[in-house]
């Protein structure tokens, strides 16, 4: 069956069929970890659509919403590979009335950790993600852990809201030496990259050991090791729910979340694990 590229909303509700659908929310500059999503998507439901827009409201003014890849005829390219249905492509004008008024609000979880950092990011991503899930009307949709505040964020909305929509989180994809996949790193240069390898290094160290302190000490250690080449914005160790930090005393799931400048390029990586005492 041939992909069909929707160009605006009128297209993409042309282009919808009778099964039901996966959507796969993505800014585009797709990578392998993009395409374990969709593959994610496709025994989830009969028809995959894939989102590709670069969401104007979720970058801040210092930040880099028009230097950020775009690479759709290759985007397409893989999309046709990995056997999905719709491209959902639309232009900023067709998401956002001029005279648009009312968005979704994270509330306090869009204002710690990553929030903290990038203020009105996560209202921005909510707001793009609810208009994603009115046009597209997916049964299911899936997001990265990669980026753990955002699926904790929607998962929220979703519950909030009571969004009729269920929320599939898939594994980070990483490269061979732990580099999480960012359509970011094609910014890196090669002395950039092994700088960054750090952060993927510190996580890995971090869940090696057992009590909330250990576990942040140990990681920062290997972070500081890296020197001032890295730029460390924050490391937190949350709840996955609510992305408060947790005490020493707290058992269960808890996310290892960090965020550092590498060269001009900002990266977030994170890992799930779990304290008992
Ligand atoms: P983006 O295009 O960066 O906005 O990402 C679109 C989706 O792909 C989000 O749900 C991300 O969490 C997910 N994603 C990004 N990088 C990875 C990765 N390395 N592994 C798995 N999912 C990812």
């Amino acid at each position: 069956m041939d992909l069909i590229v929707a160009g605006n909303r009128d297209d993409l509700a042309k282009a919808r069929g009778t099964g039901s659908v996966a959507l796969v929310p993505t800014m585009g500059a797709l990578h392998e970890g993009h395409r374990s999503l969709i593959r994610a998507a496709r025994v989830r439901a009969d028809q995959v659509v894939v989102s590709i827009f670069v969401n104007p409201l979720q970058f801040g003014p210092n930040e880099d919403f028009s230097r950020y890849p775009r690479t759709f005829d290759a985007d397409l390219d893989v999309c046709r590979e990995e056997g999905v249905h719709v491209v959902f492509a639309p232009s900023p004008e067709d998401m956002y009335r001029p005279d648009r008024q009312v968005s979704v609000c994270a509330g306090e979880m869009g204002t710690i950790v990553e929030g903290a950092s990038r203020p009105g990011h996560f209202d921005g991503v909510l707001t793009v993600v609810l208009k994603l899930f009115n046009l597209v009307r997916p049964e299911v949709a899936i997001f990265g852990q990669k980026d753990a505040q955002q699926l904790a964020v929607i998962r929220r909305m979703v519950a909030d809201l009571d969004l009729a929509v269920e929320i599939v989180g898939a594994p980070t994809v990483r490269e061979p030496d732990g580099l999480a996949l960012s359509s970011r790193n094609r910014y890196l240069s090669a002395r950039d990259r092994a700088v960054a390898l750090a952060l993927s290094r510190a996580l890995r160290a971090g869940a090696a050991e057992l009590t909330a302190g250990a576990i942040r000490s140990t990681a920062r250690a290997v972070l500081d090791e890296a020197g001032p080449d890295l730029d460390l914005d924050y490391l937190a160790l949350v709840d996955p729910a609510t992305f408060k930090e947790v005490d020493d005393a707290y058992e269960g799931s808890a996310v290892l979340a960090v965020a550092a400048r590498v060269g001009g390029t900002r990266l977030i990586d994170n890992v799930v694990l779990s304290l008992r005492h």
